[in-house]
């Protein structure tokens, strides 16, 4: 079957968050006729929006991921949310407010080339007015004003242009960085695929 090439957005700032996004990138690379394609550095971020809220630990992964049905439409990166849900449910995350603390926020950043945008059934909208009324929207929105995405996003494939965007994710880094400041983002690990685990850069 044909495969697409995803990535996803990994984020924790509540318990063991180190721990829990090593153990959420096994729990990616072993779903269905996925094979992981790369791990970027881990990060310590500053919160946005919410900031009165611990820092939070990001990273980002490159997917191959099968294409669904046909190898095109909303089938497979909607089938790839889903899966992305379970998995945060699966590591105790509980429904809070927009930008508030979480467990385990996993986003689904890029699907190939596709661009999607699938609403949500209206029995489907979250209580809190503040999230997303789009069941699925990709490229993620956020990915080129955010700093914490970006530079995970660019350790994976610097001079990929994402659908729609008319830069490079390295160029969209370099912008974002000059916005929010070095301080901002810092990697403090690298994957070690030998191990599957997080290990502490050197100096
Ligand atoms: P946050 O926006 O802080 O990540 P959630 O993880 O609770 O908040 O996501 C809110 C909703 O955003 C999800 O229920 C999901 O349906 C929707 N959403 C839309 N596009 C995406 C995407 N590309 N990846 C993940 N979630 C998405
Ligand atoms: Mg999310």
């Amino acid at each position: 079957m044909a495969t697409v090439r995803a990535y996803v957005g990994l984020g924790s700032n509540l318990g063991d968050s180190r721990g829990t996004l090593a153990a959420a990138v096994h729990a990616l690379a072993a779903l269905p006729g996925a094979s992981l394609a790369g791990v970027s550095r881990l990060y310590l971020t500053a919160p946005v929006e919410v900031h009165d809220q611990p820092d939070f630990h990001n990273a980002a992964v490159a997917l191959d991921v099968p294409a669904g049905p046909g190898g095109s439409g909303a089938t497979g990166p909607i089938a790839l949310l889903l899966a992305l849900k379970s998995i945060e449910r699966a590591f105790g995350r509980q429904e809070r407010f927009r930008f508030g603390p979480r467990e385990l926020d996993l986003d689904l950043l890029l699907f190939g080339e596709e661009r999607v945008s699938v609403e949500r059934p209206p029995e489907g909208r979250s209580p809190d007015p503040a999230k997303a009324t789009r069941l699925l929207e990709v490229p993620h929105p956020e990915v080129s004003r955010r700093l914490f995405v970006l530079a995970p996003l660019a350790d994976l494939d610097p001079d990929l242009v994402p659908p729609g965007w008319v830069e490079s994710v390295e160029q969209a880094r370099a912008r974002q960085e000059s916005i929010e400041g070095t301080a901002a983002v810092r990697p403090v690990a690298g994957w070690d695929a030998a191990s599957g685990s997080w290990v502490a850069l050197g100096p």
